[in-house]
């Protein structure tokens, strides 16, 4: 197997040099185990976090280790009656070609006809399911409400404008980073209005694009956004906050300024839930049996930008964290 290790923490924005692609033979799979060679797997803005050496909902990676993350593979060997060989399976062996588990630790994979397994490392895994318990449970949208979403042209960010959008959202606005992902937005989403926030201010784009105000904000970024949301914000407005990828690659020496309006929370009566999704992973079933069928019928519409090769996963990493990928990012093994 070949398997990307972290070997030096990275300062800011990881450097290849952080990491080394490293040979291995895995043997064979031993009682109960098996054998899962890997179609795809994920790359994540919370693998960012897990780089550094500090405490947090989830332990950081091991240096000179394979580093984990979802992936979707199938089953090359088995020595378990519970999955055979041929299965399709998901797994937490991103990070590598091939990897042995306890059959325990994969799911099987039904995916619906004319959806590729890939769909369960975004729209039917992880990423869509935090989009449907931050915006659903956690900002408790309703019908009616305006919702302002950032980061919107990626995973997350992609299925909860949507999903807004077909629960009755008033308004759906999002900001992303290129002009061709606001036409995404706008023109195949069905997004009502959309901006690139490198195009000036976010305060002065929001405000121009939602000028009823906010009622819900679905926060992938944090910084100059979350400060923007929170000025545009309707009295009683939800705020979910889900990440702040402005700050992930900060340093003590270089760090992202927060928002400095803090105080328009109390005199607007705002609530902020920040989440994470694997508290809420009873919510999958549900989810599932909602956004299936809308997968299937195309009314659900999601992207993916595909790396080829695990020699190239460390640039697919990089890339997702300067806005390459339009969706999912995802290794190709
Ligand atoms: P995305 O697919 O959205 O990829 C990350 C995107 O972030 C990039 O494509 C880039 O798009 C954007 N970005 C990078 N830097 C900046 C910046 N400085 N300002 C604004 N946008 C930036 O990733 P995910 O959908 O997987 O994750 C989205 C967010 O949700 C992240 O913050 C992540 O940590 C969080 N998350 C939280 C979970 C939870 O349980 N709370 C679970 C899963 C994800 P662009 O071109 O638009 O800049």
């Amino acid at each position: 197997a070949r398997e990307v290790h972290l070997v030096r923490r990275p300062q800011g924005m990881p450097d290849p040099d952080d990491f080394a692609l490293v040979d291995r033979d895995l043997g064979e799979p031993g009682d109960g185990e098996v054998l899962v060679a890997n179609h795809d797997f994920s790359v994540d803005p919370y693998m960012r976090g897990r780089m550094n050496d500090v405490p947090s909902y989830v332990p950081p990676f091991r240096l000179h280790e394979a580093m984990d993350g979802r992936a979707v593979g199938e089953v090359v060997a088995s020595n378990s009656d519970d999955v055979a060989v041929g299965d399709v399976v998901t797994t937490n062996l991103a990070w590598r070609t091939h990897g042995v588990v306890p059959a325990k630790q994969v799911q099987k994979v039904a995916a619906p006809e004319g959806v590729d397994p890939s769909a369960y490392l975004g729209v039917l895994g992880a990423p869509g399911l935090t989009a449907w318990v931050g915006l659903l449970d956690k900002a408790a949208f309703r019908e009616g409400d305006s919702v302002f979403v950032s980061g919107a042209a990626g995973a997350v960010g992609s299925v909860v404008g949507q999903l807004a959008k077909i629960k009755g959202a008033s308004r759906v606005v999002g900001s992303a980073g290129s002009a061709e992902k606001v036409r995404w937005l706008t023109e195949e989403l069905g997004y009502d209005a959309a901006f690139n926030y490198k195009d000036g201010p976010v305060v002065d784009q929001l405000r121009e694009a939602m000028p009823d105000g906010v009622d819900v904000y679905f926060d992938n970024v944090g910084a100059d956004h979350l400060e923007a949301a929170i000025a545009c914000a309707n009295d009683f407005a939800r705020i979910a906050a889900c990440g702040a990828i402005a700050h992930y690659n900060d340093t003590a020496e270089n760090p992202t300024p927060g928002p400095n309006n803090l105080f328009q929370i109390v005199k607007k009566r705002l609530s902020i839930q920040g989440f994470i999704v694997t508290d809420s992973i009873d919510r999958m079933r549900p989810f599932l049996d909602e956004v299936t069928p809308w997968v299937a019928e195309g009314r659900l519409k999601f992207a993916e930008t595909v790396v080829e090769g695990i020699d190239h996963a460390v640039e697919a990493f990089r890339g997702l964290l300067r806005g390459e990928n339009t969706g999912k990012m995802i290794v190709r093994v």
